[in-house]
């Protein structure tokens, strides 16, 4: 595993590397579409592979692609980036896709599940990479345009040409990775931090963590959509401050009973057991027992998954934020969006985005919009003025 951490830039990656080269992207869904687009507008050789008929075949064709199947697209191309699901991978390569790769090809991947955990096993003729952008494929396109990008990992599993490394930095730069820095990875690492920051923090941790609070105030008797602020909405605010400046970002905005109590009883929170937990769950994924799991779960029709997904969204939250969310005005837009294309946008963004909330209709909830209020005008000037210490920290100071 790599302790020493490399990051490449623009002067670092040579696209010449893919000149006279045919890369098939195979799979047109959030990292497919914004692969295949920005590798185009780089002047990149691409074809989009899709299986006959399937949802994102008329959207590829809408956005001037011809695609072709994963069998076809494979035999002219000299680099197969696999960006269907990762549980549809391992069929699509042993079906489609390993039959019809020309020797000396690259196989490229944006997570490293099946080839660390070998669903995957190349032949020894093809380079093995990945280039993993962190963000999402709506963000990676927009980036693009903006002339900006999205920071990637990249990994080398097999090299087989002596040009492994190489390919994939080309491929980072024409998607814009390296507008952004791309940091050196292997296999292993991406795909088990990947899978514990998901589990442990991002998805698993942080929704039991809402759920958790927000179901202690409401036992305890407080009006749901109370706690549904304190424990949900408010999470946004003080995430976009740490994802802008860190934990010091998010103190300097927070009052200073809210920073003792965060010093004071954070740890009693997450105390020693849950973090014993993080470590149990950690390796199950280093030792596969996760991996298989879900693996298994995919051979039969997701029961299990299946009966989970539907328990966790009827929680009472979901119930009280749906309502809730109804009167937020500035979510309206977001909210028609589909969930794959959401876009990141700071706190800066998001304040500049809020109109003020419509007067909730009788017998509805006024907690909706009530803290967020102040003119999109207003606060886009304020935020132009001074940047984003105003903006986030009349935002911040308007809850506290
Ligand atoms: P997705 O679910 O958004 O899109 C999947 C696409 O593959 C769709 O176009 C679908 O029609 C197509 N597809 C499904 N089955 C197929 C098959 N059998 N043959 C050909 N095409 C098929 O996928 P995604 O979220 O973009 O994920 C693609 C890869 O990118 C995965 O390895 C994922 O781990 C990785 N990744 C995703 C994100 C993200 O933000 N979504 C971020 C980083 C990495
Ligand atoms: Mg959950």
């Amino acid at each position: 595993m790599t302790n020493k951490t490399t990051m490449y830039w623009e002067k670092d990656a040579d696209q010449t590397a893919l000149n006279g080269k045919t890369v098939a992207v195979v799979g047109y869904g959030s990292q497919g579409r914004a692969h295949a687009m920005n590798l185009r507008d780089s002047g990149v050789d691409v074809v989009v592979a899709l299986r006959k008929g399937g949802k994102t075949w008329t959207q590829a064709e809408n956005d001037g692609f011809s695609p072709k199947t994963p069998e076809e697209a494979a035999k002219v191309a000299d680099v197969v980036c696999l960006l269907c699901p990762d549980m549809a991978q391992a069929k699509v390569y042993a079906e489609a896709v390993a039959p019809n790769l020309k020797p000396g090809s690259t196989l490229m991947f944006a997570h490293g599940f099946n080839v660390h955990y070998k669903q995957i096993q190349p032949d020894a003729k093809t380079d093995v990479v990945m280039i993993a952008p962190k963000g999402p494929g709506a963000l990676v396109r927009r980036q693009y345009e903006e002339g900006r990008g999205v920071p990637c990992l990249v990994a080398v599993f097999q090299d087989a040409t002596g040009n492994a490394f190489k390919t994939a930095l080309a491929y980072a730069h024409a998607i814009g990775g390296t507008r952004a820095g791309v940091i050196e990875t292997t296999f292993a690492e991406e795909t088990e931090t990947d899978l514990f920051g998901e589990q442990a923090v991002l998805c698993g941790g942080a929704t039991e963590l809402v759920a958790a609070g927000f179901q202690t105030l409401v036992d305890a008797g407080y009006k749901p959509e109370v706690a549904y602020f304190e424990c949900l909405h408010e999470l946004k605010l003080i995430v976009d401050l740490i994802y802008e400046g860190g934990f010091a970002r998010m103190h300097e905005f927070v009052s200073e009973t809210a920073k003792f109590g965060d010093l004071t009883r954070g740890p009693r929170i997450v105390d020693e057991h849950v973090r014993a937990k993080m470590k149990e769950v950690l390796t199950e994924i280093q030792d596969g027992t996760f991996a298989r799991e879900w693996i298994d779960e995919n051979k039969g029709p997701r029961t299990r998954y299946n009966e989970l997904l539907k328990k966790d969204l009827e929680q009472p939250i979901e119930a009280v934020g749906k309502r809730m969310r109804d009167n937020m005005s500035w979510l309206q837009e977001s909210q028609n969006a589909p969930a794959k294309n959401a876009q990141t946008q700071t706190a800066v963004e998001k304040f500049a985005a809020i109109k003020p909330a419509p007067k909730p209709a009788q017998g509805q909830s006024e907690h909706a919009g009530g803290c967020c209020g102040g003119s999109a005008t207003e606060a886009k000037e304020e935020a132009e003025r001074e940047p984003a210490t105003t903006a986030s920290g009349r935002f911040a100071r308007e809850i506290w």
